[in-house]
């Protein structure tokens, strides 16, 4: 028997007419659709909104191709693309809601309330959504970092995420940066029988040691100290010249150089931050604006998938159980928090006292 039984919401829900959603989700990459699936299938109406115009985040959008095998579960792996597709049609299935192409700008406090709970207005490039909690699963990772050398070509052999694997097979391909998802970049190329000029600007790339090691043993040529001083079409394939020397040919260009900082979105919701610029949160991913939760990426150090889900799914349920109990025990369990960070500083303070002695 199953330890949990889904509660399904009716099929007949007006979902285009609700006065308020119960959860509005922002973000639709594992840890928001993990978040989504727990929600609905207790019966709360989800709304999940989405900056891309397909659900799956980085899975989806940045390694589809790339066989994932740290998922439990799984022991030949799962693409990136299968992967965000299944969980997508879970949420589907569960009537989950999803807007996409539509990008969360504010979140603000009202005066309307439900059982003494006032309600938050989401407000995103395209409307406005009364609700009861918000789940923040925005990623940290949102925009690649561009390459204006490479821009100006205006190319779609230029590409800031791993491309299809039909697209650069047997080519010879320049892969640009030198932490772990430009190795990965460049192993994936390899692994196709392409060639790979993995241009490093370091002096030592920051990625894993064995990965570039691996490359190497691969037949990967590795520039290190070296940036592209120069881009230009010659035939059908592009010209790099180097600063370490003489130039390039390739038949495209993957740039895995960072990403820009989410943090101002975050400075816009009004949150308070950890030193690094990710969002802080309280035992129960609850961030410093009370009925606000922030779930994978965007906190914490560990960024894997399971961790993702993990978190979606917690903070789902801390949200339900929210909404579903009476108001006095929100009171309480806030209460219970504040307890607890007490004790902490006096055991701290204690601690401190003993080593002095
Ligand atoms: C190259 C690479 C390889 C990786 N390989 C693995 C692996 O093998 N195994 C593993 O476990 N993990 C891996 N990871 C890490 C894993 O992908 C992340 O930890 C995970 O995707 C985090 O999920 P998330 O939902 O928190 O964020 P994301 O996946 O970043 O999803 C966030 C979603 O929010 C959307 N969004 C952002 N801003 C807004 C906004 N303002 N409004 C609306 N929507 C918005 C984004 O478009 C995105 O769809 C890898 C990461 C990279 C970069």
């Amino acid at each position: 028997m199953p330890d949990f039984k889904v509660t399904e919401l009716s099929d007949d829900v007006d979902f285009d007419n609700l006065p308020y959603w119960d959860v509005v989700i922002i973000g639709a990459g594992p840890a928001g659709l993990a978040a989504s699936l727990t929600t609905a299938h207790r019966a709360l109406t989800t709304l999940v909104i989405e900056a891309k115009d397909r659900a799956g985040g980085q899975p989806q959008f940045l390694y589809a191709d790339k066989r994932i095998v740290d998922i439990p579960g799984f022991p030949d792996g799962i693409s990136g693309e299968e992967l965000s597709q299944r969980t997508y049609r879970q949420a589907v299935d569960a009537l989950v809601q999803f807007r996409f192409n539509e990008e969360l700008a504010g979140i603000e406090d009202t005066d309307e309330r439900v059982n003494e709970e006032p309600l938050k207005r989401v407000v995103t490039s395209k409307g406005e959504y009364l609700c009861r909690k918000v789940i923040i699963a925005c990623g940290l990772l949102h925009f690649p970092r561009r390459l204006p050398v490479l821009d100006q070509l205006e190319s779609s052999n230029v590409h800031y995420k791993n491309p299809k694997i039909g697209d650069y097979e047997g080519r010879n391909v320049a892969v640009v940066g030198g932490g772990d998802s430009a190795l990965d970049a460049a192993l994936m190329v390899l692994g196709r029988g392409g060639q790979v000029d993995l241009l490093v600007r370091e002096q030592t790339p920051i990625g894993k040691g064995d990965s570039l090691q691996q490359i190497r043993e691969l037949g990967g040529r590795v520039h290190t100290a070296t940036e592209i001083a120069s881009a230009r079409f010659s035939g059908d394939r592009i010209e790099l010249t180097l600063t370490s020397g003489p130039s390039l040919l390739c038949s495209l260009a993957i740039v895995q150089i960072g990403f820009l900082s989410a943090k101002d979105t975050f400075q816009r919701l009004n949150l308070t931050l950890n030193d690094d610029g990710s969002i802080s949160i309280d035992p129960y991913f609850e961030t410093s604006r009370p009925g606000l939760f922030a779930v994978g990426d965007v906190h914490g150090d560990i960024k894997l998938i399971a961790v993702a889900w993990a978190e979606g799914i917690q903070a789902a349920i801390h949200a339900f159980n929210e909404i579903t109990s009476p108001y006095w025990l929100n009171e309480k369990r806030l209460k219970d928090h504040k307890i607890a960070l007490i004790g902490e500083k006096i055991a701290r303070a204690a601690s401190r006292g003993a080593v002095r002695k």
